[in-house]
C-alpha cells in the first residue's frame, strides 16, 4: 500500500487558562487517536504556545480526508500545508495520534518555523522537523534537546 505523509502547521486558538488549553488538546488527540486508527492513519501533533505542528500518515485517500475536516476546526486557523510526501513508510507507526508537549528550548525553535505562503520550508527542513517529532514521541524533550539534529531542524529568519 502506497503511504502518503501530511506535514502542517497552524496557529492555536484555544480559550481558556493553561490547564484549560491542554484539556481541549488531550481531547482532539483522544478523538483524533480512535478516529485515526479506524482509517488507517499514524501520525503525531506537536503543541507549544500557540502553534500547532502535525504529522499525518497513511493511504492518501484518508490523509486527505482528515486534513480537510482538520483545516475547517475552528479550534486553530491559518493552517499552512508545508509538505506532503509519498513516503517509503512509516514514520510514527506506532502512534495513531502521539501528542508531544513541547518544553521551552523545543518552543523556541518551533517559533522560528516560517509561516506564511512565501516561506515555506525547504524539503529538508521538513524532513528534520519530522525527525524531530520522531525523537520527540521516543525520547521526550530534554534527549531531543541535546540531540545533534537540533540546529538544522527548523530554518529561522532568512533562511
Ligand atoms: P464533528 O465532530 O461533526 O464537528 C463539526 C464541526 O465542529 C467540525 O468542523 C469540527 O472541526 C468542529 N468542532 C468539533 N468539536 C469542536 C470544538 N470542541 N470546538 C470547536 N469546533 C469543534 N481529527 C481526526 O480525525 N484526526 C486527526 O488527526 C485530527 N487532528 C486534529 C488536530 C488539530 C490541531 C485539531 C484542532 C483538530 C484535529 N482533529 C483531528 C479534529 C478534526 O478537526 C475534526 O473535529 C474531527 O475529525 C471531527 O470531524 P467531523 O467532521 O466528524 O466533525
Amino acid at each position: 500500500m502506497t503511504i502518503h505523509r501530511l506535514l502542517y502547521r497552524s496557529d492555536m486558538d484555544l480559550a481558556g487558562t493553561a490547564a484549560g488549553i491542554r484539556q481541549q488538546i488531550v481531547e482532539i488527540v483522544r478523538i483524533s487517536e480512535a478516529r485515526n486508527a479506524a482509517d488507517g492513519l499514524t501520525g503525531a501533533l506537536l503543541h507549544t504556545r500557540g502553534v500547532f505542528i502535525q504529522v499525518l500518515e497513511g493511504p492518501m485517500p484518508a490523509v486527505e480526508a482528515t486534513f480537510e475536516r482538520i483545516c475547517c476546526d475552528l479550534r486553530h486557523r491559518r493552517v499552512e500545508l508545508i509538505e506532503l510526501v509519498e513516503a517509503e513508510g512509516r514514520v510514527f507507526g506506532e502512534w495513531s495520534m502521539g501528542r508531544i508537549s513541547a518544553d521551552q528550548r523545543i518552543e523556541r525553535l518551533v517559533s522560528r518555523l516560517p509561516a506564511g505562503e512565501d516561506q515555506v520550508p525547504e524539503a529538508a527542513s521538513a524532513h528534520a522537523t519530522i525527525q524531530l517529532m520522531r525523537t520527540l514521541m521516543v525520547s521526550g524533550p530534554a534527549q531531543a534537546a541535546s540531540s545533534e539534529q537540533l540546529p538544522g531542524t527548523l530554518r529561522g529568519p532568512g533562511g
